[in-house]
């Protein structure tokens, strides 16, 4: 396992000829889905860029120990704090006043910016004037979802490392080999992480999160067959949630989506390809319940009200339509 990161062979390679040849770039930008590994692979990059052994980073060394632990007086992660919805510009002209500084015991000065797209409109123009002139020895490592949510003249000044979804069966070989989970545990996990190694590790030492989205798969199985205010009580039940904890809710209906895309499959089929294997009888029993159209209407419907919770539209009524609007069930058992 290069630098200590499941996945992501192709941009560690890259990144490691490139330390060797000296060809060290100020500005990176590591782009890719939400617990893909983006900020791990920062931090790799960061023990990398000051670790003095061989073959970098060894993960061994004072160095790489005091970054792993975030205590490198050189240093410094930037990311957004509890509570905030911005980083301001006082932080990141903070942070241009400190990269003139000359390192105190590395190589580089690295500022890992995590979730770069959060930055305030007048911090990322702040930022952009650090690199626009980088002190030689500083080197930003910034991490977004998508470039697209950055302004283009951020991107343009970054070596820009598009990550992939990891391979399921890395995935599930890691959580196996190194993790010790029973082989039925590691293929779960790994099928329903879709790629996002973080969220697999997550899952593999939290078993809350499967809890979790049992509970809610238990939900949505009740609220098929119930009536209408069974569906709002199980709205309001989420709605409740949504101002403390967006992101359950928000897991809660991928959840939802990816059972109805599986029912889509099993009526297609194509029962190997569901993400939910330990759904499957549920899924065959339900199958025949509806339509074929039934899954693709309420994935439309919950994605909706994903992007309705996004856009800030009150949650109790985004999740009424959505849940009101779900397909039910044919008359015949
Ligand atoms: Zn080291």
């Amino acid at each position: 396992m290069p630098w200590g990161v499941v996945g992501h062979q192709a941009a560690i390679e890259a990144l490691g000829r490139e330390i060797k040849r000296g060809a060290v770039s100020h500005a990176y930008l590591l782009t890719g889905l939400a617990r893909i590994g983006k900020s791990t692979l920062a931090l790799a990059l960061a023990q990398a860029l000051n670790c003095d052994e061989p073959s970098p980073p060894c993960r061994q060394c004072r160095s790489c120990r005091l970054i792993a632990r975030g205590t490198h007086p050189d240093v410094r992660t930037y990311e957004l704090r509890e509570g905030k919805s911005k980083i301001s510009f006082k932080e990141v002209d903070d942070l241009q006043r400190e990269a003139q500084l000359r390192p105190f015991e590395g190589r580089y000065k690295v500022y890992l910016i995590l979730d770069a797209e959060l930055f305030s409109a007048t911090a990322a123009n702040q930022l952009l004037k650090t690199l626009e002139e980088p002190p030689a020895s500083v080197v930003l490592i910034l991490t977004a979802s998508d470039a697209e949510a950055l302004l283009p003249t951020i991107v343009s000044r970054c070596r820009h490392l598009r990550l992939r979804p990891v391979p399921e069966a890395e995935i599930r070989q890691h959580l196996e080999a190194e993790r010790q989970l029973e082989p039925e545990q590691a293929r779960l996990i790994a099928r329903l992480a879709g790629g996002r190694v973080g969220w697999a590790l997550d899952a593999a030492t939290d078993p809350s999160l499967l809890d979790e989205r049992a509970a809610r798969l238990a939900d949505l199985r009740q609220l098929l067959d119930g009536d209408r205010l069974a569906r709002l009580r199980v709205s309001r039940a989420l709605a409740e949630r949504w101002s403390a904890k967006a992101d359950t809710v928000r897991e809660a209906l991928r959840a939802w989506i990816s059972w109805w895309h599986d029912l889509s499959l099993v009526q297609a089929g194509l029962e190997e390809q569901v993400l939910n294997v330990d759904e499957r009888p549920a899924l065959h029993r339900e199958a025949g319940r509806f339509d074929q159209m039934a899954g693709s209407r309420a994935v439309r419907r919950l994605e909706q009200a994903l992007d309705d919770l996004d856009r800030n539209v009150n949650a109790r009524l985004a999740l009424d339509v959505a849940l009101l609007g779900l397909p039910a069930p044919s008359a015949r058992p």
